[in-house]
């Protein structure tokens, strides 16, 4: 069908890869380019053989003119952007450009200042309805498939959705006292930041981790989970009608929240310069390069994923919820792929989303989220390539839970 380019080699791109190649009758070619060669190498020995033909290419994507000159010589039909969210909008000039569809899995942020937001690559719409390509925003897990679960809730069992509550428990062990899931820059400023969700039109914010429940999650069973901000919050506002409140919640162990807290108190989370020894580091670039590789907690880590939406609305004039929810399991991910259960689940969608405007399904010129797009294709090849879902029209809701007392010191 067509050839792909994947920027970025790293634990999503690595099981994005593996999932290309099993699809290759969408995914007839690939060329996977990073800016350490070498991991792309490292890809294409391991997979190299079957259907898909693969090359490697080395690539700054923070350069525009570096990605212009390799889009030009690959000619891809879709990029995927799989490196970091730094590089969004270099690589969407760049597929602007050279006319190139366009996918990513996490929305923009400059590297100065933790700020997640949408607005700069809304901005480039008109530009890419001008050039008559597409860009597919946020095709992880989430955002991604719970954007996915929210247009497919609404297509077929409600008229109208007012509360979602996306619930996203990990309940993997890696034997680690402290170590991030993924790329432990972007994790940690996002779980230091403010609290924030959605309510009637305005943003309520919270202290970081201050709205604190217990659930009982299918497969994993209690966990204590957080009220976080997320980026898929902002296009869900937006684009589901009616809505009248969403919240994002996320689970974390106590071991985890106190290494952090430390580290926060001692400024090692920090993502201003400091001088040390003649030179600028960033206090959190240089946290990063001791913790583990989070590629390499694959093998070690056991347990389950479970994450999905919980939704409550009206159908018919009636009170109407439903929860629709993937459960992974760490070691069956690392069997197939080489990687646990949190690139896989990001991996995925990634080689999903890019099949869908491959394909033609989601090709519709301009800037959109996955909810924008009929949900139904991507369901279907949710279940055919590892991640299938559940559905529940009983679920136990977030607010029939009780308060739990908030958090000692230790995270505030
Ligand atoms: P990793 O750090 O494992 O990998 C990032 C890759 O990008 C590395 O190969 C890195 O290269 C490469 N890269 C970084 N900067 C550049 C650059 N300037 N030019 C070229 N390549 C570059 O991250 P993950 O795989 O864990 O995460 C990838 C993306 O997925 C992130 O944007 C993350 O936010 C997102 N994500 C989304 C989720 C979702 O559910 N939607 C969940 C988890 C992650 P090098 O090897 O040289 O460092």
């Amino acid at each position: 069908m067509g050839k792909a380019l994947i920027i970025g080699a790293g634990g999503v791109a690595s099981v994005a890869v593996h999932k290309c190649v099993q699809n290759s009758e969408v995914f007839e070619e690939i060329c996977i380019a990073s800016r350490t060669k070498s991991k792309c190498d490292d890809l294409k020995a391991k997979l190299d053989g079957g259907k898909t033909k693969i090359t490697t290419a080395q690539v700054d994507a923070d350069n525009v003119d570096e990605l212009i000159a390799l889009i030009n010589e690959v000619k891809p039909d879709i990029v995927m952007n799989l490196a970091l969210p730094y590089q969004d909008l270099t690589i969407m000039d760049a597929c602007l450009a050279t006319k190139t569809n366009y996918m990513d899995t996490a929305n923009y942020e400059p590297e100065d200042t933790a700020k997640f937001e949408y607005k700069w690559q809304w901005d480039y719409k008109e530009r890419f309805e001008k050039a008559g390509i597409t860009a597919l925003l946020g095709s992880g897990f989430d955002p991604g498939v719970t954007g996915v679960f929210s247009a497919y809730a609404l297509k077929h069992y409600f008229d109208e959705i007012e509360y979602i509550d996306i619930l996203d428990c990990n309940g993997g062990d890696h034997g680690y006292p402290f170590a991030t899931n993924f790329n432990p820059e972007i994790n940690i400023r996002e779980v230091s930041a403010n609290g924030r969700y959605w309510e009637k039109g305005e943003w309520i914010e919270t202290q970081p981790m201050e709205i604190k429940r217990v659930y009982d999650f299918k497969e994993v069973g209690e966990k204590d989970m957080y009220l976080l901000y997320h980026e898929e919050l902002e296009s869900l506002a937006k684009n589901m009608p009616g809505l009248k409140r969403i919240r994002f919640f996320m689970t974390f162990g106590q071991s985890y929240l106190t290494h952090l807290k430390a580290l926060e108190n001692v400024g090692m989370t920090s993502i201003e310069p400091i001088e040390y020894e003649g030179k600028q580091i960033i206090p959190l670039q240089f946290l990063k390069a001791v913790l583990p590789d989070p590629a390499s907690l694959g093998p070690r880590t056991v347990g389950k994923t479970n994450i999905g939406c919980i939704f409550k609305g009206k159908k018919d004039g009636q009170d109407k919820t439903y929860y629709v929810y993937n459960i992974c399991d760490h070691q069956e991910c690392f069997k197939e792929v080489g990687s646990q259960a949190i690139s896989y689940t990001t991996g995925v969608p990634a080689m999903i989303g890019a099949a869908m405007v491959m394909t033609g399904k989601w090709n519709k010129p301009g800037v959109y989220n996955v909810e924008e797009f009929n949900p139904d294709p991507f369901m279907e090849e949710l279940n055919k390539w590892g991640l299938p879902w559940v559905e529940d029209f009983n679920p136990v809701l977030v607010d029939e839970l009780p308060e739990e007392a908030k958090e000692s010191e230790l995270v505030r």
